[in-house]
């Protein structure tokens, strides 16, 4: 198979008929196999009912249903296990995204040889609450991440088969694909304009929230990235060098006790709080890295490697 074209909603039933009709068109037209994998994020509109229905006609129509709402990174982790096809495209249900832009990002992946290609919304069409605090956000990810992308949240992205089947896409981490893939050694990723359109029914599912939670995964993402595997380099360093200047002030203290004639009481001078402060923050830092070292020794997902290709190299359960 071609295509797997993987879309999350939630509350979309208006557009989906509209969508569904034009990715078929598409994908007609340019004679692609394909399946569309709808992924119902838990709707309490007709959402699913109208799947049914499109599926009823057209057995390249599936559908995966939540039984509740576990919000849109979810859904595509979820229509990732069920993609068969050599490319991946996944897109927005809410018509924003245009499946003409499917052709040019499938020869993208198969001939170009790019893992991913993320759509770049270069022209939005959305409000100026959302547009401005995105540029903050895709400059950031850029710094940090080192990934030249433009838009990191586009919805409309294309990818090799095997890179949806070896990331995890959890919490609200479908802003920062680029970021995990290139976690699991995926580093051909390319960018592609497309055209956005303004959300013709119903309104965004995303609130204000979605700031301060975009804001937390970031940090989150950069801390995974650069001490997931070894947590202790980072409280190790910092409780050692906190626990070592209250060390040096405490020696200082008691240094000018003994020896320095000074017949000031220590609880008396406010440097001895601050040595005592520095170095319970210091143990405390200390064994923080401790801990999280032995909770990523245990993780599973530390100890499964993406490995590349195999030669003569089997695994116990190929035998
Ligand atoms: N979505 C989802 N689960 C959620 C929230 C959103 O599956 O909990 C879907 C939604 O139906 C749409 C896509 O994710 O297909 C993008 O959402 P939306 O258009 O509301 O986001 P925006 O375009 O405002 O960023
Ligand atoms: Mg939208």
């Amino acid at each position: 198979m071609d295509l797997s074209v993987v879309i999350p909603l939630y509350n979309e039933e208006e557009s989906l008929k509209e969508l569904n009709d034009w990715i078929v068109r598409v994908m007609q037209s340019n004679h692609f196999s394909y399946e569309i994998v709808y992924v119902d994020d838990g709707s309490g509109d007709s959402s699913w009912k109208v799947i049914e229905d499109m599926s009823a006609g057209n057995p390249a129509i599936k559908g995966i249903r939540f039984r509740r709402n576990y919000g849109k990174s979810a859904a595509l982790d979820e229509g990732f296990k069920a993609a068969k096809g050599d490319v991946v495209i996944t897109m927005d249900a809410d018509l924003q995204d245009s499946p003409e832009e499917i052709p040019e990002l499938y020869r993208m992946i198969s001939e170009d040889g790019y893992d991913i290609v993320s759509g770049w919304k270069k022209k939005r069409h959305d409000p100026i609450t959302k547009t401005i605090p995105s540029k903050f956000y895709n400059w950031t990810t850029r710094r940090l991440s080192g990934i030249k992308l433009h838009d990191f949240n586009c919805g409309l992205k294309a990818y090799k088969l095997e890179v949806v089947k070896s990331i995890e896409v959890y919490g609200e981490m479908h802003r920062y694909i680029p970021v995990i893939a290139r976690w699991a050694g995926y580093r051909n990723v390319g960018e592609k304009v497309v055209q956005h359109q303004k959300r013709k029914y119903g309104v965004t599912k995303f609130g204000i929230d979605r700031f301060i939670k975009g804001y937390l995964d970031l940090l989150s993402i950069t801390f995974v990235s650069k001490f997931g595997q070894r947590p202790m380099h980072l409280f190790g360093t910092f409780g050692s060098l906190t626990f070592f200047a209250g060390f040096v002030i405490a020696a200082y203290l008691t240094y000018t006790k003994f020896f320095g004639h000074d017949y000031t009481r220590m609880t008396d001078r406010p440097l001895f709080y601050f040595g005592l402060l520095a170095m319970i923050l210091g143990t405390q830092l200390f064994m923080t890295g401790f801990i999280a070292d032995l909770i990523s020794r245990n993780s599973t997902t530390n100890k499964t490697y993406q490995i590349k290709s195999k030669l003569n190299v089997k695994s116990e359960k190929e035998d």
